[in-house]
């Protein structure tokens, strides 16, 4: 996060005076309470400022890389997550295929008539199935998808973190966010490589903060 100059020097003379109150800083800069507020208001949320209420503002000491990185440890899926696109068994590679293109992802999760994961399918998955000699409209995709229990999964209140780093372990691009049923685990969104990436070009463009 960028500072404006005005910022710089609060956080100076915080660092040097806290705690002292926003009256105090204001009279320092000789400006009104008033056109000082939404810098505090950014300093304290960004989290350079500690807000005490009766005794004043605070230095929190903490750098910007080390506030960067309490801001990323608390990105939860649920923030993030994208409706997933899912299959049934019995549908067709062909159909897959086609599925795939429509929604524009790289992944389908499998499902049965329960609703339930059954599997997942990558873009390779369903390029092997193709240059085979079998007839797409035909082979249905439980044949080549990767079945559960070999599905690695998260949950809506996992950290974003997590599941970066399982699908850099794993090699895989995309994960399904899931929630326990009486049947087995139903999906509801999608965590890919693409939302990591989002997740950190909006953390850059300051969305966050
Ligand atoms: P691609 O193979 O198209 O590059 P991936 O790297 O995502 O895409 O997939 C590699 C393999 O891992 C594929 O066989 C796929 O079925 C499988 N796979 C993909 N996502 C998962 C997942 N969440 N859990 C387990 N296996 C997965």
């Amino acid at each position: 996060m960028e500072l404006s100059n005005r910022q710089e020097q609060i956080i100076e003379i915080v660092k040097e005076n806290g705690p002292i109150t926003g009256e105090k800083i204001a009279d320092r800069l000789s400006l009104t309470r008033a056109t000082l507020r939404p810098d505090l208001a950014i300093l304290t949320m960004a989290g350079f400022l500690e807000a005490r209420p009766r005794v004043g503002y605070f230095y929190t000491g903490k750098t910007g890389t080390e506030l960067l990185t309490e801001q990323i440890k608390k990105f939860k899926v649920h923030e993030y997550q994208h409706v997933p696109i899912v299959v049934k068994e019995n549908v067709s590679v062909y159909d897959a295929i086609s599925t795939m293109f429509l929604e524009d992802v790289g992944t389908l999760f499998v499902v049965d008539d329960t609703a339930t994961l059954t599997g997942v399918l990558s873009r390779k998955d369903l390029l092997r199935a193709s240059i085979g000699q079998q007839d797409l409209n035909t082979v249905p995709v439980h044949i080549i998808m990767t079945r559960m229990p070999n599905i690695t999964v998260c949950r809506k209140d996992d950290l974003l973190l997590e599941v970066a780093k399982k699908l850099m372990n794993k090699q895989i691009d995309g994960v399904p966010v899931v929630k326990d049923t009486e049947h087995g685990l139903e999906v509801i969104g999608r965590i890919t490589k693409t939302t990591i990436t989002k997740a950190f070009v909006e953390l850059i463009s300051d969305e966050h903060l």
